[in-house]
């Protein structure tokens, strides 16, 4: 075979970025696969993402992952992006397909794998309750919808993003999604199978907070899921489990978004195991 020394390149764009642990998690990957790639964590200014994104196709990248502040402002760059990633109105992946670059949203779609694969629970049918409407919210509730949950209700602080998010993603999924303003300590409904919390409530520094939910009411079987992957035992997740509750952290989202866009990428099956193991060990989570 001739000597081929040229590497595939992917990456990601954000300000700040030097925090992001997805690099380590792809690049375990594509060393476990004996693929020839690289994951380039790149810090890109608001006002220079035009370039970088020109740079990405001058550089023949395979893709990039986008993060804050680029996942919407990356939309105009792109030649197609994809129905749900235009539903959502975000991008957290760009795949190539010959010489268009494609956007696509695998954050709520990573949710969901973690859902099904880790707490085995398939949200068709199912009665959701999403807190918060931001950015990662926008994602799990258009993903919980297009899978065929029965009802998805917001729950959101400021009414003024959280109802006309819910508004406008039931006109666009055509799915149950209601919005209910979150006034004090929101009692979570007996009826309720799944509660996400896709607030930035409980992220470091301010790992203490817990979102203000009262569970007592709490069907004994409900999942309880958090965005929020550091720390991994949020306070809510810790509060559920002792509940008896059951339980899904923020990792399985990142790493199961992750391993959708190594999928993409790369057209291989995504070693999940390794991605998750050097996801903790890059957050410095393994003993
Ligand atoms: P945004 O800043 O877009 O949204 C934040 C949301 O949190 C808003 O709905 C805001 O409500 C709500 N919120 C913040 N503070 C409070 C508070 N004190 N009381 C009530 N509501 C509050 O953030 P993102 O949506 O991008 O991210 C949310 C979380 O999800 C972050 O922790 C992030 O790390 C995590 N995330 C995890 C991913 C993963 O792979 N695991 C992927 C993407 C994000 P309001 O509208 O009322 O201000």
């Amino acid at each position: 075979m001739p000597a081929n020394f040229k590497a595939e390149l992917v990456g990601c764009f954000g300000q700040p970025v030097a925090e992001n642990p997805t690099g380590a998690m792809q690049e375990a990957a594509f060393e476990a696969l004996g693929l020839n790639w690289r994951y380039l964590t790149v810090e890109v200014k608001p006002g220079d993402l035009g370039n970088a994104m020109l740079g990405a196709r001058a550089f023949g990248m395979q893709g990039v992952n986008l993060t804050i502040p680029h996942k919407v402002s990356v939309i105009p760059y792109l030649d197609e992006t994809a129905p749900d990633a235009a539903i959502i109105g975000a991008v957290n992946t760009v795949r190539r397909e010959g010489d268009k670059l494609i956007g696509e949203n695998t954050d709520g779609k990573g949710f969901l794998c973690g859902m099904r694969t880790d707490a085995g629970v398939d949200p068709k049918g199912k009665r959701a309750v999403v807190l918060g409407a931001g950015g990662a919210a926008r994602a799990i509730v258009t993903e919980l919808a297009l899978a065929g949950a029965s009802d998805v209700l917001v729950v959101n602080r400021f009414v003024e993003r959280g109802e006309p998010m819910a508004a406008e993603l039931a006109a666009s999924t055509k799915a149950p999604i209601r919005f209910q303003a979150w006034q004090g300590y929101y009692p979570v409904p007996a009826d309720a199978d799944i509660l996400v919390n896709a607030t930035s409530i409980g992220l470091y520094p301010n790992s203490d907070a817990m979102p203000p939910v009262d569970l007592s009411a709490a069907n004994p079987r409900m999942l309880v899921c958090d965005a929020v992957f550091n720390p991994p035992e949020t306070r809510l997740i810790a509060t559920a489990r002792q509940q008896g509750l059951p339980v899904l952290d923020g990792l399985a989202m990142l790493v199961y978004q992750g391993a959708i866009g190594f999928e993409l990428w790369t057209q291989e099956q995504a070693p999940e195991q390794v991605m998750k193991q050097a996801l903790r060990r890059a957050l410095g989570l393994l003993g």
